[in-house]
């Protein structure tokens, strides 16, 4: 059933996405072999994390019978706060995309559930982006994976100052 994709890199349709839609419809139709998309995405604050950027966007999409499959990167930086010590979280996320999405069809699997990504040819490039970063965010981030916290008796940030009440085990 599924063609074998066989296209040179060159065969590639290179999108800049401006209003994140992409048509993909002549790409399903077996009009062409893949598309190429890189596009910037703005990300809302979600679950106390930033996004002082626009989330680069890289996707490589190519039609597999009824499948659409969607393979790239998505970069993002973020700005967040422990969530053991409450100090400041600076960094960026690297995000793997290899997601499958069914053409026309409504979504009831996987992370797409809560919205269409594919609806009437077009690929919702933000939208696709926005809630495999939410995703990908994971619950509880810590400033370091050993992050010590903060004494829940005097409140020191135990990171930097190993307080007096180290050790105490009677309450
Ligand atoms: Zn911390
Ligand atoms: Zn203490």
């Amino acid at each position: 059933m599924g063609r074998v994709w066989r296209a040179p890199a060159g065969a590639f349709l290179y999108v800049m996405g401006s209003a994140h839609k992409i048509d993909v419809s002549g790409l399903l139709a077996g009009n062409r072999r893949g598309l190429v998309v890189d596009d910037l995405v703005p990300v809302a604050p979600f679950e106390g994390v930033v996004f002082p950027e626009a989330a680069a966007v890289h996707l490589e999409l190519q039609a597999a019978g009824e499948l659409l499959e969607i393979k790239g990167t998505i970069d993002v930086p973020r700005r967040t706060e422990c969530a053991r010590c409450l100090a400041a979280v600076a960094d960026s996320m690297h995000v793997k995309v290899d997601e499958q999405v069914e053409a026309g069809a409504s979504l009831q699997d996987g992370p797409f559930e809560e919205s269409s990504v594919l609806t009437a040819g077009r690929l919702d490039v933000a939208d696709l982006a926005v809630q495999l970063i939410c995703s990908a965010i994971p619950i509880g981030l810590l400033c370091k994976e050993d992050c010590k916290g903060i004494c829940p008796r005097c409140g020191e940030n135990r990171n930097s100052t190993e307080c007096e009440c180290n050790g105490e085990t009677s309450g």
